[in-house]
C-alpha cells in the first residue's frame, strides 16, 4: 500500500517536480495549490504520511499553511524560496521534519532523501543517553520527528541494559558527564561488543575544551556533536552515520546472498556451516550436510527457455526455505543447491530429506505462463567429522551416485548401495 503525501505548492512547475519525486518513492501524491484548498482537503481526510508545504502561497504569505498541516499531525517539510534568518528561525520553531530552500536543483535532490528516509528510519532504531530529561527531550523530540524509534536511558549503566533489550538499536546519541557511567567509558564498553559496522556512537558536550571530542573519538565514537546545536547540524550527523551504516548493511547482504534466489551464496553457506557444525560436534547433535541437483534441467531451459529456467530455480528456493526453515539453506552455484540441518537422530534427516524430494516430485512449479514438474537428486553426508570441504565432496559423490542409478533419489555417502 502507498503512502499518502500532502504537496503544498502553488506553482505548478515545481509542483509537478515534486510530485515526480514522490511517485519514484512510491508515494501518492494530493495536491492543493492554496491555503483553502489546503484546509478543504484537511477537512475531510486526514490520514496523510507526510507533507511537503511551501511558505508563501497566494492566501498565505506569511507561512500560515504550515502550522494548518502541522495541527493535523502531519509530518511537514517546508519548501521555501526566502533564506533570511529570521524566516528560517520562525520555521525552526515549529515541529517540522526540515525546510529546503529553493534556490537550485540540490534542494529537489535533498527534498528525495528526506522523502526517503521518512519512510526508511522506522527500521532504525536510536538509543539516546543524558542524564538531564530536557536534554534527552529535546534529542528524542528531533529524532521522532524524522520517524525515528527512539529508546533512553539516564546514564551509562543503563545505556549498556537497553542495548541488551533491543537488539535492534543501530545508534547510540550519548551526553558526556553523567552518574554512574559517563560517556566516554559508555563508549568504550560498547566497542567491547560491538564494531562500527553494527552500531555508530555519537558523543555529545556542552564542555567548550576540544579535547572531549577527541577522547570519545580515540574510544570508538564515529562523530561527535557540541552543545547547544542548531537543528541542521544534528540532523546532518545523524543521516550521514546511518546512511553509512545502511550502505554497509547493504554491501554486506549483496556479499552473501545469491542475486537470484535470495538464498545464501556459497560463500556465506561455507562460512556459517563451519561454525554450525563445530558447535554440532561439540555438542554432540546429529547433523547432514545435502548437496541437491534438478535433474535434467537442461531440459527445463530447452523446452521452456532459460528464464523459465530461472524461474524454476527461484520457486525451488522458496520451497526449500520453507521445507527446511531454520536448517542453512543455499544456492551453491547454477543448479545446485546445499542444506545443513541438525535434528534428532539420522532417520529423522533422511525423512526431511527425502520427504522434500518427494514433494518437488509430485508438485508442479509455476513458471513463465506455464507449469513445470522436476525431480531433484541428493547426496548426503550424516554426522561426519571431516572437515567441511572434505564432507561436500563426499556429499558430491553420492550426488553423482543419485543421478547414476536413475534420478529423483537420496544417496547416503559411505552408503553406495542404491537406496
Ligand atoms: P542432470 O540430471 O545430470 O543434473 O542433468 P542436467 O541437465 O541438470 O545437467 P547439469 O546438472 O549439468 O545442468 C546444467 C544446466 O543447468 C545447464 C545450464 O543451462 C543450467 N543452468 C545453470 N545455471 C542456470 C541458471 O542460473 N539459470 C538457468 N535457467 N539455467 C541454469
Ligand atoms: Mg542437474
Amino acid at each position: 500500500m502507498s503512502l499518502k503525501l500532502l504537496v503544498v505548492e502553488d506553482s505548478k512547475p515545481i509542483a509537478t517536480v515534486i510530485k515526480q519525486i514522490a511517485q519514484s518513492l512510491n508515494y501518492e501524491v494530493v495536491l492543493a495549490t492554496t491555503l483553502a484548498q489546503v484546509e478543504e482537503i484537511l477537512s475531510g481526510d486526514t490520514d496523510f504520511f507526510a507533507a511537503t508545504v511551501d511558505y508563501a502561497l497566494p492566501d498565505a504569505i506569511d507561512g500560515e499553511a504550515i502550522p494548518c498541516v502541522l495541527s493535523h499531525g502531519i509530518p511537514s517539510v517546508v519548501m521555501t524560496g526566502k533564506m533570511d534568518d529570521a524566516t528560517r528561525q520562525k520555521i525552526l520553531d515549529q515541529p517540522v521534519i526540515d525546510y529546503i530552500p529553493k534556490e537550485n536543483s540540490q534542494a529537489f535532490l535533498y527534498l528525495k532523501r528526506v522523502l526517503y528516509w521518512q519512510q526508511t528510519n522506522s527500521s532504525n532504531a536510536i538509543l539516546v543517553v543524558d542524564d538531564s530529561a530536557t536534554a534527552r527531550r529535546h534529542i528524542v523530540e528531533l529524532l521522532k520527528r524524522r520517524n525515528f524509534i527512539v529508546h533512553t536511558a539516564n546514564n551509562g549503566v543503563q545505556a549498556l541494559e537497553r542495548l541488551k533489550q533491543h537488539k535492534d538499536i543501530k545508534m547510540v546519541i550519548t551526553d558526556l558527564e553523567m552518574p554512574e557511567m559517563d560517556g566516554i567509558i559508555l563508549t568504550n564498553e560498547i566497542r567491547k561488543k560491538y564494531t562500527r559496522e553494527q552500531l555508530a556512537i555519537i558523543g555529545i558536550s556542552g564542555a567548550v575544551s576540544g579535547i572531549h571530542s577527541a577522547r570519545f573519538i580515540k574510544n570508538g565514537a564515529d562523530d561527535f556533536l557540541r552543545k547547544p546545536f542548531c537543528p541542521e547540524e544534528f540532523y546532518c550527523r545523524i543521516t550521514q552515520n546511518i546512511e553509512s551504516l545502511n550502505n554497509i548493511t547493504q554491501m554486506q547482504h549483496a556479499a552473501n546472498t545469491d542475486y537470484l534466489t535470495e538464498l545464501s551464496n556459497r560463500r556465506a553457506f561455507f562460512r556459517s556451516a563451519e561454525q554450525r557444525i563445530t558447535e554440532y560436534v561439540k555438542r554432540d547433535i546429529s547433523y547432514c550436510l545435502a548437496v541437491l541437483d534438478i535433474d535434467d534441467f537442461k531440459k527445463v531451459n530447452d523446452n521452456y527457455g532459460h528464464e523459465a529456467g530461472d524461474q524454476v530455480l527461484k520457486v525451488l528456493a522458496l520451497y526449500m526455505r520453507k521445507h527446511f526453515g531454520a536448517g542453512l539453506t543455499a544456492r551453491m552455484g547454477g543448479q545446485e543447491f546445499a542444506v545443513l540441518l541438525h535434528g534428532l537422530d539420522v532417520d529423522q534427516l533422511y525423512n526431511k530429506l527425502d520427504d522434500f524430494r518427494r514433494e518437488i516430485a509430485v508438485s508442479t512449479l509455476p513458471a513463465a505462463d506455464t507449469q513445470i514438474s522436476i525431480t531433484i537428486s541428493i547426496g548426503v553426508v550424516f554426522d561426519s567429522k571431516d572437515g567441511l570441504s572434505q564432507q561436500m565432496n563426499e556429499a558430491d559423490n553420492a550426488l553423482y551416485l543419485a543421478k547414476d542409478y536413475g534420478r529423483n533419489q537420496v544417496v547416503i555417502s559411505g552408503n553406495e548401495e542404491q537406496e
